[in-house]
């Protein structure tokens, strides 16, 4: 829980003091940026290649609850969730546009620390901040960003390429960040009941830094390049596996087989399930927010991701009459569904 220790009314700035304020410090660093903030528009040139676009909303208490997301990582976060639809798109993030609605509740140093998280998120992705809105808002907070990228026309990864008997290959592992929100509402409740518990979470840092610190993977679209290896159908994994396999095949007309076996979930995870008494594959299938990258590559390609540590193959496409089927480790065939990440928050209320 963050406490304000200091509190200057957003009034006291005004619109054009606020956003001076909040946006200096953000160097430009790619050349594809001619002009940034300060004008009534961004210039931007890209010399050759596919110029991709994303936009992303997050609204105070659908998306987030503030009492337990720090502004910085709430900052972090809204430009991680973002980027992680450009490399989704096998693509490199360039620039974003911030977008900020807020209420006089909010101060300003409060939107300092958001646009920290923001800045640090820049610096970590190399991506240039070259524009964005500010307003007002009566009630809650809510930031959108956009994402911009550049991708080489041969390299771009659409949901509708992938074939009969591709690969389905997951990065990382799934789950983290459900299991995170579980941990942080269960805490939620001990504190209301008891505000002076000091609860001990560091048994816990790593779904709870999944749920308000996801990483966007910048990492694989390169390794895959390293690899040799060009993806048929990439997506990033927002809503849960279920529902993202489910996009690939609808958009590829395709059937899908997922072993459960297979589903990579980390130790920790598979820990805390038990002690929530909840099923590692259905926090996986359907838990949502790992920003993992869900991606399909030829059969071919196999020996050349085989034992890397980052990559996990899982299943297979099939053709559209087989189904889209979870095989259970007992090997009886269930259908997937996209139950997805809103669906499983209303089954716990
Ligand atoms: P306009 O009235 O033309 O929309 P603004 O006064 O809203 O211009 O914005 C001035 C400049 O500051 C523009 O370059 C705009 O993109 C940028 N800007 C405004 N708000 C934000 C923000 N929250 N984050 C980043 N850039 C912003
Ligand atoms: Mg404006």
């Amino acid at each position: 829980m963050e406490q304000e220790e200091q509190f200057s009314s957003l009034s006291n700035l005004g619109e054009f003091g606020l956003i001076e304020r909040l946006t200096r410090d953000f160097p430009i660093k790619q050349s594809s940026t001619i002009k940034g903030i300060g004008d009534d528009a961004a210039i931007l040139e890209f010399l050759s290649g596919r110029t991709v676009v994303s936009t992303d909303m997050l609204v105070e208490g659908v998306h987030f609850d503030l009492s337990y997301i720090p502004p910085q990582h709430l900052g972090y976060k809204a430009v991680a969730v973002n980027l992680s639809d450009i490399y989704a798109m096998n693509a490199r993030p360039t620039q974003i546009t911030v977008n900020i609605a807020v209420s006089n509740r909010f101060g300003i140093e409060y939107l300092d620390k958001i646009y920290e998280g923001i800045r640090h998120a820049c610096e970590i992705f190399e991506v240039d901040l070259v524009g964005g809105d500010t307003t007002s808002s009566y009630s809650g907070l809510i930031l959108s960003i956009t994402a911009i990228g550049e991708v080489d026309e041969n390299k771009v990864t659409e949901r509708s390429g992938a074939k009969e008997n591709d690969l389905l290959v997951v990065s990382g592992d799934l789950g983290g960040a459900y299991m995170g929100l579980q941990v942080l509402e269960r805490e939620k409740t001990v504190f209301k009941s008891n505000p002076d518990a000091q609860p001990d979470l560091s048994e816990y840092s790593y779904p709870i830094e999944r749920q308000l610190k996801p990483e966007a993977r910048k990492d694989i679209p390169e390794l895959l390049e390293k690899l040799g290896v060009q993806p048929t159908s990439m997506i990033d994994i927002s809503d849960g596996l279920s529902s993202e396999a489910l996009h690939l095949c609808k958009a590829s007309d395709l059937g899908v087989r997922i072993y459960e076996e297979k589903i990579p979930v980390d130790p920790v995870i598979l820990k805390l399930c038990e002690e929530f008494k909840i099923s590692s594959t259905t926090i996986a299938l359907n838990g949502g927010e790992d920003y993992e990258l869900l991606f399909t590559i030829p059969l071919e390609d196999h020996d050349k991701i085989k034992g890397n540590p980052h990559l996990t193959v899982i299943g297979h496409m099939c053709e559209k009459a087989a189904g889209t089927n979870l095989v259970a480790r007992d090997g009886a065939e269930v259908p997937l569904q996209a139950q997805g990440w809103n669906a499983l928050q209303q089954d716990q209320d």
